[in-house]
């Protein structure tokens, strides 16, 4: 959970987007509700009707720079495009500029948090190509019987021994 002042800054961040924005389209935008219980490996998301952005709270605590500098900026994108635009490609050429031009942020798709606290222990397994990692409910299937193939090789998943303290 974050506390009120985790909250407040991601909110004013959010807030200062929105004020840019509006500066810039010389035009008023709805205001979101701020929820901070987005989880997964994602930093956030935006819901377009409900006007809601989700950050991840978990993720935040572990990349505070990362969140005000970019996911601030990239979920409130979304939700400024929706209303000049409507519905649109979600990361196309409308959000890029709002991203570019208006809030001076890089217009990547991609985030480069730590995710080690949101995906817990990993475990290491080679097929014929490469090797995976799989969580621990899929490490513990494994154990029970249960059998994974590579997309790309269609080879069987076998645990790499050598990279973590499995059997
Ligand atoms: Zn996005
Ligand atoms: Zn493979």
């Amino acid at each position: 959970m974050l506390n009120s002042q985790d909250k407040k800054a991601l909110q004013v961040k959010g807030e200062d987007c929105f004020i840019l924005a509006e500066c810039f389209f010389d035009r008023p935008f709805k205001r979101p509700d701020y929820l901070f219980n987005q989880r997964g490996k994602s930093a956030g998301s935006a819901h377009l009707q409900r006007n809601i952005i989700k950050f991840n709270a978990t993720l935040f605590k572990h990349n505070q720079d990362e969140f005000i500098n970019q996911v601030v900026a990239h979920e409130v994108a979304h939700l400024i495009v929706y209303q000049l635009y409507g519905k649109v490609r979600p990361h196309g050429r409308e959000w890029q500029d709002v991203m570019c031009n208006v809030f001076n942020c890089p217009a990547t798709t991609t985030h480069s948090l730590d995710i080690s606290k949101v995906i817990g222990k990993q475990f290491s397994y080679l097929c014929l190509c490469r090797t995976h990692q799989l969580t621990i409910r899929r490490h513990n299937k494994v154990l029970k019987g249960a059998k994974y193939l590579c997309t790309r090789c269609k080879g069987v998943l076998k645990p790499n021994s050598h990279l973590d303290n499995g059997p």
